[in-house]
């Protein structure tokens, strides 16, 4: 498990009606949908009491270009860093509203819950074999946004010392009745602790406020030679430049209306490592572009064949989601 070549360890052939089935994607994309409207005018314009003009949440830049608009959102690509983001994105305490309220819960229950032991059997135990492959043995290990808590399970079970935050009760709650965690409930930015991490990991860096701002605080939490494990969504995979030209109706998963505001491109994640002195361990990319795409359930053999090639356009880095081992080489000042 410990200190392997991170390459040798096999992908996964991931079916997306498998994980999240189309009438649980359909019914979450509605209702998602639904909600937001109250943040829109009768023209579907965004309203300025629940919208913020914002620069480049990576590189601070503020020039973009317009990409495409989906569900009333503007995506909007960083004409510096590339990354694709929300010039006009919900305000802080929107935010905030979806995430303590049901809707998050909604999301939970329709789409996380349900798939548990795939992602757990499956899923979390690739994630786990990554980055334990990078290590010569366990050591403390902190997931920010650590949901229900299955990659922290996982890792627990071959010896990791597990911390974890997250701002959900409902997510805390399924963590300790299900796998018996303690996790911290807030957000990662008011989390304090007098620990030093040899891991920290982010799944959905792109739900933070500020992921620069987390990995900034990740940085001054991590051991020498600690690493910071990422996924976000990608801004150069093939379903958004498809995306961009041809509009589809059904993204929910990628776009998931407005709660995915931010998709880092190749050229933001070489910034990150410039900026915070880290260095590119293992970048991938997966996704389930030609699925999302095509949002219709085929036979065996022709979602094999998709299958297939979805593998090679993960395989070229083409896949809608970068995962990213970033490496603390030098000493925290
Ligand atoms: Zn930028």
């Amino acid at each position: 498990m410990f200190k392997r070549d991170i390459k040798s360890i096999p992908k996964i052939r991931l079916n997306l009606f498998e994980l999240k089935p189309m009438d649980a994607l359909l019914k979450t994309y509605n209702f998602f949908k639904m909600e937001l409207e109250r943040y829109f005018d009768e023209n579907g314009k965004p309203k300025d009491s629940s919208f913020k003009v914002v620069n480049c949440p990576i590189c601070k830049h503020w020039d973009t270009t317009l990409l495409a608009t989906i569900d009333h959102f503007t995506y909007d690509k960083c004409v510096k860093c590339e990354s694709i983001y929300n010039k006009k994105t919900l305000r802080d305490e929107v935010f905030e509203e979806m995430y303590s309220s049901g809707i998050y819960l909604e999301y939970f229950k329709n789409l996380v819950v349900s798939s548990q032991k795939l992602r757990k059997e499956h899923l979390e135990r690739r994630k786990v074999a990554q980055l334990s492959s990078l290590f010569e043995s366990p050591g403390k290990l902190l997931d920010v946004g650590c949901g229900s808590g299955s990659l922290l399970k996982e890792c627990k079970d071959i010896g990791w010392e597990v911390y974890g935050v997250d701002p959900s009760e409902e997510a805390v709650q399924i963590a300790k009745k299900t796998y018996g965690l303690t996790i911290d409930q807030c957000t990662f930015e008011s989390y304090e602790t007098d620990n030093k991490f040899d891991c920290i990991v982010f799944i959905g860096i792109e739900h933070l406020q500020d992921p620069m701002g987390g990995i900034a605080k990740a940085k001054r939490l991590l051991n020498e030679n600690g690493i910071i494990f990422f996924e976000a969504p990608s801004a150069d995979c093939l379903l958004m430049n498809h995306l961009s030209k041809y509009s589809v109706a059904i993204t929910s998963r990628y776009i998931e209306a407005g709660r995915h505001y931010l998709f880092f491109s190749r050229k933001s994640i070489d910034l990150i490592c410039t900026k915070f002195d880290l260095s590119l361990e293992h970048i991938e990319s997966n996704g389930l572009d030609l699925q999302t795409i095509l949002f219709e359930e085929f036979d065996d053999e022709l979602t094999n064949k998709i299958i297939d090639i979805q593998d090679t356009i993960n395989d070229v880095g083409l896949g809608d989601h970068y995962r990213v081992f970033l490496r603390n080489s030098n000493t925290n000042h």
